[in-house]
């Protein structure tokens, strides 16, 4: 049995998640970590900091993440804090593969490779964070579900729609 956290109160939940353990969240800023836990970032929980939520899955965010899609929230970044291990995060940017032709930064943990957050010139002082690296487990499920599925054209067909998010064919935010 695995235990599913109790959505409807908002209980904070921190499975053992990686290395760092020292996560947390108090109703309006919670912490996103990488894998090893050098890098460690906190934001804001609502508007108008966070921005939007968002599941992508165009082709670049099937290869980015190793995976199907990725599962993303947008923040300001006047909101955005880095805790800690600033330094220990690498970028990689390139525009030959993005939709829109705008370049995108990845930046990731130099250590464990953790992709933290994406960077824009689409998205002028904004950071694109990943849902699954927020520490506390219950916002996943809560404030940072996923509002928009976009690109679901790319999306494979084993997969079917996430409950109660806004259905986009191509890119949401043109
Ligand atoms: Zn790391
Ligand atoms: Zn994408």
């Amino acid at each position: 049995m695995t235990s599913v956290p109790n959505t409807l109160t908002l209980k904070p939940y921190f499975p053992l998640a990686g290395v760092g353990q020292d996560g947390w969240s108090d109703g309006d800023r919670a912490t996103a970590t990488c894998f090893c836990g050098a890098v460690q970032l906190s934001f804001p929980t609502q508007g108008p900091g966070l921005v939007d939520t968002f599941i992508c899955h165009c082709t670049d965010c099937r290869k980015i993440t190793a995976s199907m899609f990725a599962s993303n929230f947008t923040v300001d970044d006047t909101y955005l804090v880095h805790e800690r291990g600033r330094e220990n995060i690498s970028t990689y940017s390139q525009s030959q593969t993005v939709t829109t032709g705008h370049t995108m930064t990845n930046h990731f943990c130099s250590t464990c490779g953790s992709l933290m957050y994406r960077v824009g010139t689409g998205f002028p002082g904004m950071s694109i964070l990943r849902i699954g690296t927020v520490d506390d487990f219950s916002l996943h499920e809560s404030k940072l579900k996923p509002r928009i599925e976009q690109f679901i054209k790319d999306r494979v067909a084993w997969l079917h729609a996430a409950e109660d998010v806004e259905q986009v064919q191509g890119y949401a935010y043109a």
